[in-house]
């Protein structure tokens, strides 16, 4: 579910889910995907198929160490 392009690995697809269950705007890929934080000065680059096993988790883990996350809206 989502309305970005499934991402071919299920883990991947996950992952894109978390951040869009914390509020993340996820790209579509030419090559990869980008997620982009709620404020807006934190963004990262999502691949296809990395050859890191955790990369999908080390990437929502990276996600939720950005301060953004627990700061008010401005
Ligand atoms: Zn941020």
């Amino acid at each position: 579910m989502g309305y970005w392009k499934r991402h071919q690995k299920p883990d991947g697809q996950k992952a894109l889910e978390e951040f869009d269950a914390m509020g993340w705007k996820i790209e579509d890929p030419p090559k990869y995907y980008r997620v982009k934080c709620p404020c807006g000065s934190h963004a990262r680059s999502i691949h296809l198929t990395p050859g890191n096993p955790r990369y999908f988790q080390e990437s929502i883990r990276w996600a939720k160490r950005q301060r953004c996350m627990k700061e008010e809206d401005r």
